[in-house]
C-alpha cells in the first residue's frame, strides 16, 4: 500500500489543489464563499469549474454528477460526460460554472410528499462549495443541495445547512454577550461511529430476506450468540481484516477520516469511527463510508448489512452521533473553561443543550424514527425509545448546587455565582461511563446514541441544531436587555435546571425501573414510528422549525408523509418477504422432511424388527402441526397485507402496520423458527443463523 500521506485525500479536489490550480483572486473568493456563505460570482465558478474539470481528467474522470441526499435513504446521483462537440467533429472535454453550481435532474420519481406536482417535475441541485469535491469511479461527484422548482428542501442536505446557520446566528447574538468580538461564525462538528454486520456473500446471496430487506426475517437462536462477550473488541479474524485495510485505504483516498475500527458486541459485528469533522462534511462522508461499506465488502466476498436489526437474538447496529459546537476561533463552546467567565459561558451552551432537548424530544426521537430502528431502540441494547440525558455525577451536582444555591463542596461552604467563581474542578471520566443513555456528555461534546445504522445523520442533527438555536435565541432575547448581566445569567441558569432538569438522568437507561420513573416525570416514550412521526407537524414544533428558517410548513407536512409511506413500504416488503419464504420454502421443506420421517415409521428396525419407534411419531406429529400453524399463520398475514392496500390515509397505513402487520409478521416467525429447530438441517432451505453470524473466518 502506498503511504498513507500520500493517499489521502488523493481523490478530493480540497484546499491544498484549490490553491495551486486557481489564481490567488479565485480562490480567495471561493474561500470566503465557502467559510462565511458569501454569495458565488458566476465568473469565479466558471474558473472554479475548469480548474475543476481539469484536474478530475487528470485523474481519468470522464464524467461529474450532482450527489444529493433525496429523501428515500440513499444517496442519488445522474452522470453527465464533460464531453462537448467541437466544430472539427471531435469533442471537447468541458464544464461551465453554470452547470457546476445547478442540475437539473428529471426529478419526477423522487419523493416529495406532495410538494411538486408531477406537471411541475423539475428539481433543482445546486452545489455545496463548502462540502469538497471528490473522484469516485470514473466520476467527478459534486455535493448538491436538491429542492423544487419553487425552492423547497427535497433533501436532507438543505434543512442540515438551513439549521447550521440558525445556530451560527444565535450562539453569535450570546458570544458577542460574553464579548468574544473575534469570532466570525460558530460551526457545529460531527464523529458518526458506525456500526455495521459482515457477512459471507455466498450465504447471503441464499436468503431472500436478506436481499429484499437488509434483515432476516426467520432465524431461530444457534447454540451460541453474544453471551460470552468475546467478540466485543476481540482479535479481528483476517479476512475482516483485509476488509479493513482496504476500506481505510478507499475512505482516505476520499478524504475520510477513518480512524478506529474494532469487534462490536454481536458476532459478526464491528464499528468504524472517523475522527470529527463540520457537521454536513460529516454527513456527507459518513454517507459515502456507508456506500463504500458495501461495495468494498463484495470485493472480499462479502456483504456488508448496515439494516438497524439484521439478527433477532444478538445486538443491532446504530451510529453514535457525537457533536459539538466550536467557534472559528478554535474553541470548543461545550469545553469547561478554566476562567470564571469561560465557565459561565460553558455553563449556558451546556443548559441550551439540557433544555434543547427536553422541550424537543419528540423532535429528537422522530430524527431516528425508521421501520428498522424501531427494533432496537426500547429493546435491552440501545437506548429506550425515552430520551434523557446524561451528565455524570459531578456536572449534575455543579447543577444542582447552583439550582438550590446550597455549596458545592460542603467542606469549603462556598456558593456559586456564575461569572466570578472558578468552577470546581470536574473530571470527566473516560473509563466510567454511562453506556446506557439516549444524550450523554463526554467532557466536551454529547454524544446522541439513538441513531440506526443506516439513518442519515443529517435528520438527527438538523433537529438538534434548531433546537439548541432556539434556546439560545431564548437566552439572547433576555440577556441582551438585561441590566446587570451577570445576575440575569446566573437566574437564567437556575431557572433553566429547575425547570428542566426531569430530563438528567445518570442512571441505567436499559432498566425498566427507569422507563416507569420518566414516565412519572412527564418524559415522552414514543415507541414507534407511527407514534412519534406526526409530532414533526405539532405546532410547537412547526413554529419553532419555522421561525428560524430550517423548514417551510408545506415541507413539513411532506416529511411526514413520506417518512410514514417509507415505514408502511418498508415494513409490507418484509411481509410479503416472509410469505414467500413461508410458501415456496419453509412449508415445503418442512414437509419434505415430515414426509421422510413419516416413511421411516412404516418401515421395520433392521434390529428388532418392530415397526420403527414412536420417536418418529411424534416428530412427524409436532412437525405437521407447526406446518398447519404456519400456514394459518401466513394466511392471517396474507390477509392483514391485503386489508393494510385497502386504506388510502398514510397516518391510517401506518397505524394499521404497527398494530396488525407486525405482530401477524412476529406470529409466523415463531413456528417457523420453531419448525427449524426439529427439522433436519440438510431440509432447512437456507442457511441458518450459526452459519451467517459464525461463518466468516
Ligand atoms: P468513545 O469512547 O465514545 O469511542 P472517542 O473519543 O473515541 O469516544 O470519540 C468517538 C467519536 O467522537 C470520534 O468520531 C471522535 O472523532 C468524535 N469526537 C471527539 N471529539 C469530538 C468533538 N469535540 N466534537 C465532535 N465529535 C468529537
Ligand atoms: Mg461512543
Amino acid at each position: 500500500m502506498a503511504k498513507v500521506t500520500e493517499i489521502f485525500g488523493s481523490m478530493v479536489f480540497d484546499d491544498r489543489i484549490m490553491k495551486a490550480t486557481l489564481s490567488d483572486k479565485v480562490y480567495k473568493s471561493l474561500k470566503r464563499t465557502i467559510d462565511e456563505g458569501t454569495p458565488l460570482d458566476i465568473s469565479i465558478a466558471n474558473a472554479v469549474a475548469a480548474a475543476m474539470k481539469d484536474w478530475a481528467v487528470s485523474k481519468g474522470a470522464t464524467h461529474y454528477t450532482h450527489w444529493f441526499q433525496p429523501l428515500t435513504g440513499i444517496t442519488a446521483e445522474k452522470h453527465d460526460s464533460f464531453i462537448n462537440p467541437s466544430p472539427d467533429g471531435r469533442v471537447i472535454m468541458e464544464f461551465s460554472g453554470k452547470e457546476l453550481v445547478k442540475g437539473e435532474p428529471d426529478a419526477s420519481s423522487f419523493p416529495s410528499g406532495g410538494l411538486r406536482a408531477t406537471f411541475e417535475a423539475r428539481g433543482y441541485t445546486a452545489w455545496d462549495p463548502t462540502s469538497n469535491a471528490f473522484i469516485k469511479g470514473n466520476t467527478l461527484y459534486i455535493p448538491t443541495a436538491f429542492c423544487s422548482y419553487k425552492g423547497e428542501a427535497l433533501d436532507k442536505k438543505t434543512p442540515l445547512l438551513r439549521s447550521m446557520e440558525a445556530l451560527n446566528r444565535q450562539a453569535m447574538r450570546i458570544l458577542k454577550l460574553f464579548g468574544n468580538d473575534n469570532v466570525k461564525c460558530v460551526k457545529t462538528s460531527v464523529g458518526p461511529e458506525q456500526e455495521y454486520f459482515l457477512v459471507d456473500k455466498e450465504l447471503y446471496n441464499q436468503r431472500q430476506d436478506l436481499i429484499m430487506t437488509g434483515r432476516t426475517l426467520f432465524g431461530a437462536m444457534p447454540p451460541k450468540g453474544q453471551e460470552m462477550n468475546d467478540h466485543y473488541f476481540g482479535a479481528i479474524k483476517p479476512k475482516v481484516a483485509e476488509y479493513m485495510a482496504d476500506l481505510n485505504e478507499e475512505l482516505w483516498k476520499l478524504g475520510i477520516l477513518a480512524k478506529t475500527e474494532h469487534n462490536e458486541v454481536a458476532p459478526a459485528q464491528h464499528e468504524l469511527a472517523p475522527i470529527y469533522t463540520t457537521t454536513n462534511i460529516a454527513a456527507d462522508h459518513n454517507q459515502l463510508t456507508m456506500d463504500i461499506m458495501q461495495k468494498t465488502a463484495l470485493k472480499h466476498g462479502l456483504v456488508c448489512l448496515l439494516h438497524e436489526k439484521p439478527f433477532a437474538g444478538v445486538n443491532g447496529s446504530g451510529k453514535h452521533n457525537n457533536w459539538s459546537i466550536s467557534t472559528d476561533t478554535g474553541i470548543n463552546l461545550l469545553t469547561p473553561g478554566e476562567t470564571p467567565h469561560e465557565n459561565a459561558q460553558f455553563l449556558l451552551f451546556l443548559c441550551a443543550v439540557i433544555k434543547a432537548v427536553d422541550d424537543y424530544q419528540d423532535l429528537l426521537r422522530l430524527s431516528v424514527a425508521t421501520a428498522g430502528n424501531d427494533h432496537r431502540l426500547g429493546a435491552n441494547e440501545a437506548p429506550p425509545a425515552v430520551i434523557s440525558v446524561f451528565l455524570g455525577d459531578e456536572l449534575t451536582a455543579v447543577l444542582d448546587a447552583i439550582e438550590t444555591e446550597t455549596p458545592y463542596n460542603s467542606a469549603e461552604k462556598r456558593f456559586m455565582k456564575l461569572g466570578v467563581d472558578v468552577l470546581p474542578q470536574f473530571k470527566c471520566d473516560t473509563t466510567d461511563r454511562n453506556r446506557t443513555s439516549p444524550f450523554a456528555f463526554t467532557g466536551n461534546k454529547f454524544e446522541f446514541r439513538m441513531l440506526g445504522s443506516s439513518n442519515s445523520i443529517s435528520c438527527a442533527n438538523m433537529h438538534l441544531n434548531a433546537a439548541v438555536a432556539e434556546s439560545l435565541r431564548q437566552y439572547a432575547d433576555i440577556l441582551e436587555k438585561a441590566d446587570d448581566f451577570n445576575e440575569a445569567l446566573h437566574s437564567l441558569i437556575r431557572e433553566t435546571i429547575k425547570k428542566h432538569k426531569r430530563i438528567i438522568f445518570n442512571g441505567n437507561g436499559y432498566d425498566e425501573s427507569w422507563i416507569q420513573e420518566a414516565e412519572k416525570r412527564g418524559l415522552l416514550n414514543l415507541k414507534t414510528t407511527p407514534d412519534c412521526m406526526p409530532y414533526i407537524v405539532a405546532e410547537k414544533n412547526v413554529k419553532m422549525l419555522v421561525s428560524h428558517g430550517v423548514f417551510t410548513e408545506p415541507e413539513l407536512h411532506s416529511r411526514c408523509e413520506i417518512m410514514l409511506d417509507n415505514y408502511v413500504k418498508s415494513v409490507n416488503i418484509e411481509a410479503c418477504t416472509m410469505i414467500s419464504m413461508a410458501r415456496k420454502q419453509i412449508i415445503p421443506a418442512v414437509g419434505k422432511f415430515a414426509a421422510d420421517t413419516a416413511k421411516q415409521i412404516s418401515e421395520k428396525c433392521a434390529v428388532c424388527g418392530n415397526i420403527k419407534c414412536s420417536c418418529e411419531k411424534k416428530l412427524v406429529e409436532k412437525l405437521s402441526s407447526l406446518i398447519d400453524a404456519m400456514d394459518e399463520k401466513t394466511e392471517v398475514l396474507e390477509k392483514a397485507v391485503a386489508s393494510l392496500h385497502e386504506i388510502s390515509d398514510v397516518i391510517a397505513q401506518s397505524e394499521y402496520v404497527r398494530d396488525h402487520i407486525l405482530e401477524a409478521m412476529d406470529d409466523l416467525r415463531k413456528s417457523a423458527d420453531e419448525a427449524e429447530v426439529i427439522t433436519g438441517s440438510s431440509y432447512w432451505p437456507f442457511p441458518a443463523y450459526d452459519q451467517l453470524l459464525f461463518g466468516i473466518r
